[in-house]
């Protein structure tokens, strides 16, 4: 067990990044955080900031040598750095973890390997699409296999686009091409794991996107029973499978035929559990502290129904800060803001939750509050 008092480390020093420093913080720890970018969110709050790129190996070990654990709130960090920091202090979750998430194809195959259902899928080597489009049969998409961000680097294949057209698009990049899914609504599970076995889902979240980047997620999600239960054991299942220690969200989609399809892998805190923070009786962030370091999980039971809604930064018009006086004079509602210092479209500068008696109220307010806040309401 890792005791607070000690240091944590922390890779990426983003949003998630700055959460989860506070989160250790108010548990007493210390934490030292590793970001390639000066003045980040995460560093803003954290006890030390290492900034250095992720290929810096001896800078990694350095920073590694002085943490009890290090953990990470980004995946896409060179594998051989990841080693490196594993032979010096623990990796949580560990390299192997971590490597599986960084690429579609793999993860897809891992999936399949164990039997867990996902859209059928195809590889697509240096941008031959029109092969992989041909094994998977239309509507598809493409996606680049690197995990682009919210939804960037996809394109859907309908019967009327011309392949040659995408596959010059995707020329030259590695792709998978996945059967397009008429889904229901899109789902997430998050899942904490600890060393011992120890292993919790939150609640289930309903997503909701807004031009590739999540807009709403309400907890717990609309959906009966036996689906948040069957979405919660999957989860659980992965997670054993994947031997996952830390966080692990796993992405769903609910088909219209009513079957769960994985979507996606992300080992780490995830943008659909900030919600957890005032609506269940543990945050993410708390209980992403409490995996790594080996202390008893946190219950995760829903406290009240709760709606996230993200502010991007549009809302900055003319870079202007938004007047955030109906957020903050609703009594159910949170703000959070992130410290991000530029506010560029489509960034996440923060979120705001709203509480209620029930999911539909919670969600009317949210709606109202996010129109107020673009000048709409
Ligand atoms: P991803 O980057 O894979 O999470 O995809 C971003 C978004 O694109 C998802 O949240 C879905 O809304 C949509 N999407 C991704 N894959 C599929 C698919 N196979 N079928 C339908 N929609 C998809």
């Amino acid at each position: 067990m890792i005791n607070p008092g000690q240091t944590l480390g922390l890779l990426g020093g983003g949003p998630l990044g700055r959460m989860f420093a506070q989160a250790a913080q108010a548990l007493g720890y210390r934490v030292h955080v590793f970001e390639p970018q000066v003045g980040c969110p995460a560093g803003a709050v954290a006890n030390e900031e290492i900034n250095a790129r992720y290929n810096n190996v001896a800078a990694l070990r350095n920073f590694a040598r002085d943490c009890a654990v290090v953990t990470s709130e980004f995946e896409n960090i060179p594998v051989e750095s990841l080693r490196a920091m594993a032979a010096v202090t623990q990796l949580r979750p560990s390299p192997d973890v971590l490597h599986i998430c960084q690429r579609r194809q793999r993860e897809k195959h891992w999936l399949g390997q164990n039997k867990f259902p996902h859209a059928v899928c195809a590889e697509a080597l240096d941008g031959d699409v029109a092969a992989a489009v041909a094994r998977v049969g239309r509507p598809c998409v493409v996606k680049t296999a690197d995990f682009g961000r919210d939804g960037q680097g996809q394109m859907k294949i309908t019967d009327d686009t011309d392949l040659e057209q995408a596959a010059a698009i995707f020329r030259g990049r590695h792709c998978m091409v996945e059967r397009w899914v008429d889904f229901a609504c899109e789902l997430s599970v998050i899942v904490a794991r600890t060393e011992r076995g120890e292993i919790r889902a939150f609640p289930l979240s309903e997503n909701i996107h807004a031009r590739d980047i999540l807009d709403f997620s309400i907890v717990p999600a609309r959906v009966g029973a036996a689906v948040a239960a069957e979405a919660q054991q999957l989860a659980r299942d992965i997670a054993q499978k994947l031997g996952v220690v830390g966080l692990l969200a796993v992405e769903l989609f609910l088909t219209d035929r009513g079957e769960l399809l994985v979507n996606e892998l992300v080992p780490r805190a995830h943008n659909s559990g900030h919600g957890s923070v005032d609506g269940c009786e543990t945050g993410q962030f708390e209980q992403q502290v409490r995996a790594v370091c080996g202390l008893p999980l946190g219950p995760v039971d829903v406290r009240e129904p709760t709606v996230m809604v993200n502010v991007l930064g549009e809302l900055w018009r003319g870079g202007r800060e938004p007047d955030w006086t109906p957020v903050l004079a609703e009594p159910k509602a949170r703000l959070q803001l992130y410290g991000e210092i530029e506010p560029r479209p489509g960034r996440k500068m923060g979120h705001f939750t709203v509480r209620a008696a029930g999911v539909e109220s919670a969600l009317e307010t949210a709606r109202r509050l996010k129109a107020k806040l673009a000048g709409e309401g």
